[in-house]
């Protein structure tokens, strides 16, 4: 008998198929023109080899054949798995607009459809069609930032660190700039404001107290040896009780008097006047720049809700001899964000079209009423699924004291990304509780899953603010919640 057996299973392998076979089969073809023919043969030879080492434990030709059914199954399993992009996009539910980890400003699908169309294939990305010679990579934007913001002149590099460093490099290296010791902060992700003047070459001068800095502070350290003076947005964290900080017109009518130019590291640079929205006033950059401070910067992935991007704007002669600093050159913003800027600026043209179409804006201008809306229908989505993932796997309806509650409530988002240290924004969201609710466990299968869902626990419930949440993501978030919860 032991014989047979062996010899039967010598037999089986010879079932296998061959490779030039599974490539002729019309499902093995149709993988290749999706995923190309090495990675389909790499996944069909990995898959036979599986088969392969099974045999030995198989104890009917049936067990094999079913084997070799499943298959196709699994080589397409596998070329998926393989084929997974780590890069997803996720579902924010917390309510925080600036999320650094969730990639900081969303970018729109609209502003994003139309840069698509700019960037396929060739552009005049450094190229002068009228002239018919070589042209600068800032021109598309720069008169518009100008015109915006009341600027001389501007400059734009990959981030706003990178312009505070090219900004004291260029303007400070081997000389002193003094700066307030209520200023020498720590933005996040390592950034001090410290270090980077370290490493631009200049000589830190710090005056006044971490909670006090008069003007006659900055004008007694000023030296032969002082190139600028430098103001810093504490943007991340507020100081409150017995402060005091030197006004930008006293600081610019410093400068003017010692001619020395005034800078400003803006963070989050915002161009509207966020009062508008029931927040807090923020110095906008028109501001700034209108009260005379020579050079500003501020980031594009902040509350100006762009790509990620350092801007420089400011009197011209400076900016001219930033663009001659061999760091613009190591820092230069590449083509997507020089045609997604040019867009984004367009749509700022008109406050209210900018409003409707920058997802920062409009989720911070947001009202209490549209979002109470955006919830209800949240929820109704939610119960829908629900009641229908009931129906599909039969489940049985839990006693009303078992099942979970969902209702609409009223909840606080913030601005994020270290902007408006503070301050939260009145909000809705949609509130999950139930006693076999593990929000703990609900939290990390959002997470985990096909469509993403970033949300935050409250009290023992799980909460999903839906300022942050597009119409169009409300079905999948539903999708994916209905599926997660008891
Ligand atoms: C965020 C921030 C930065 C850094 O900007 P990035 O664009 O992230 O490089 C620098 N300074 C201040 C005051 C900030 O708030």
């Amino acid at each position: 008998m032991e014989t047979t057996t062996v010899k039967n299973r010598n037999e089986w392998y010879r079932l296998l198929p061959k490779m030039d076979e599974l490539l002729a089969q019309d499902w093995a073809k149709a993988l290749i023109d999706i995923y190309g023919r090495t990675p389909v043969m790499t996944a069909l030879r990995t898959g036979l080899e599986q088969i392969r080492e099974e045999i030995p434990g198989l104890y009917t030709k049936e067990e094999l054949m079913d084997a070799l059914k499943l298959y196709p199954a699994q080589v397409r399993k596998t070329l998926a798995m393989t084929n997974e992009r780590h890069f997803k996009r996720v579902h924010n539910a917390t309510g925080v607009v600036l999320h650094t980890n969730l990639g900081r400003a969303p970018m729109s699908k609209k502003l994003l459809a139309e840069v698509t169309q700019q960037l396929i294939g060739y552009s005049n990305l450094e190229y002068d069609l009228n002239a018919g010679q070589r042209g600068e990579r800032y021109a598309h934007f720069n008169e518009r930032i100008c015109a915006i913001t009341g600027a001389e002149d501007c400059l734009v590099v990959n981030n706003n660190a990178a312009a505070v460093l090219l900004m004291l490099s260029a303007l400070g290296k081997g000389k002193e700039v003094i700066v307030s010791r209520g200023e020498q902060v720590e933005i996040g992700g390592k950034f001090r404001i410290p270090d980077i003047m370290d490493q631009s070459g200049c000589r830190r001068v710090e005056v006044g107290t971490t909670n006090k800095t008069r003007i006659e502070d900055y004008a007694e350290a000023i030296t032969e040896e002082t190139a600028a003076l430098l103001k810093v947005q504490t943007s991340n964290f507020k100081i409150v009780g017995f402060t005091q900080t030197a006004e930008r017109e006293e600081l610019v009518a410093l400068g003017r008097e010692k001619g020395l130019p005034v800078l400003e590291d803006l963070g989050s640079g915002v161009l509207v006047d966020l009062s508008r929205y029931g927040m807090a006033k923020e110095p906008t950059v028109q501001d700034s720049l209108k009260a005379g401070v020579d050079l500003v910067t501020f980031s594009g992935d902040k509350l100006l809700g762009g790509p990620q991007a350092g801007i420089i704007v400011g009197k011209k002669c400076y900016i001219d001899k930033l663009k001659k600093h061999p760091l613009t050159r190591a820092m230069r913003i590449d083509k997507f964000t020089a045609a997604y800027l040019e867009t984004l600026f367009c749509y700022y043209q008109d406050l209210r079209v900018a409003e409707r179409t920058i997802p920062v804006l409009r989720m911070l201008s947001a009202s209490k009423e549209e979002l109470k809306d955006r919830a209800e229908r949240l929820r109704a989505l939610l119960l829908e699924e629900i009641e229908r993932n009931r129906q599909v796997y039969d489940v049985h309806v839990l006693p009303e004291s078992e099942s979970v509650c969902i209702s609409v409530v009223e909840c606080e988002s913030a601005a994020g990304g270290g902007s408006l240290p503070g301050e939260t924004l009145p909000s809705y969201g949609v509130r999950i509780e139930g006693p076999r609710l593990h929000p703990d466990q609900v939290t990390e299968r959002l997470r985990k899953g096909d469509e993403p869902v970033i949300l935050r626990t409250l009290d023992g419930g799980l909460l999903f603010d839906v300022r942050t949440l597009e119409d169009e993501e409300l079905p999948i978030v539903a999708d994916a919640v209905a599926r997660n919860i008891p």
